[in-house]
């Protein structure tokens, strides 16, 4: 019974807050990394469900949640000498001060390894690049790349860091990048979600910023909140 009360309390927080968590307001990993009023405008107005869906980002979801699955039932043939259990869309949070968490989900998790697994449309094998010093500043990987090295902070026991990178079209061969875990990088995240926590507590007192400074230049050109935004 007690079981049925706690679901009955997440969903009423789900219903309610946004999270299942309850008042405690989340941002998210992901967002952190491009526009900061994007990310206040997404958190305080809840919009996952609608506008920013496209045809890719779904192909993409449904890619993912396959290669997940596969790696869940194969595990046994998969594992060789691998002792660790793997934890699959493993959920993570960090706390950020007055009551503002920052939460993720780690695709996969093997003992002191963490993975992320990213699926870009209209990339050809040869433009991936093979290491991360050969990354454009604008590129979406930088986004990744910081995604990644926040979960290796925020997870106690994580040390490596792997960021594979999988085509829609051609699934096979993949990149594997490896990232180090960088605190001082991880220092200038938790900034930026702290920046992104007073952008929403303006949005509540009435108060959009005049000159929004998206991360990436390509931002804007898709955005859902462009019609509303100075930019
Ligand atoms: S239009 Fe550009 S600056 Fe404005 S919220 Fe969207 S991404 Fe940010």
């Amino acid at each position: 019974m007690k079981d049925i009360e706690e679901f009955g309390r997440r969903l009423e927080n789900l219903l309610k807050y946004g999270n299942i968590r309850g008042p405690k307001r989340t941002i998210s990993v992901t967002s952190v990394s491009f526009c900061p009023l994007k990310a206040a405008l997404t958190t305080r107005y809840d919009v996952r469900f609608f506008g920013e869906k496209n045809k890719e980002r779904i192909l993409g979801q449904v890619l993912h949640m396959g290669l997940l699955g596969l790696i869940k039932d194969s595990w046994s043939y998969l594992q060789g000498d691998i002792e660790a259990t793997p934890e699959i869309e493993k959920e993570v949070s960090y706390e950020l001060g007055d009551g503002w968490l920052l939460t993720g989900r780690i695709d996969l998790v093997i003992g002191e390894h963490v993975f992320e697994f990213k699926f870009l449309s209209d990339w050809s094998y040869e433009k991936i690049p093979e290491n991360l010093d050969e990354v454009d500043e604008e590129s979406v990987l930088n986004a990744y790349t910081e995604q990644l090295n926040a979960y290796l902070n925020i997870l106690p026991d994580a040390e490596f860091g792997h960021l594979w990178i999988f085509r829609h079209n051609e699934l096979i061969p993949w990149k594997k990048l490896e990232i180090k875990k960088d605190s001082k990088a991880f220092k200038g995240f938790l900034k930026r979600a702290k920046g992104i926590v007073k952008l929403i507590e303006s949005i509540e007192n009435g108060e959009l910023p005049k000159d929004p400074e998206p991360r990436f230049e390509w931002e804007c050109k898709n955005c859902i909140f462009k019609s509303i935004c100075s930019k």
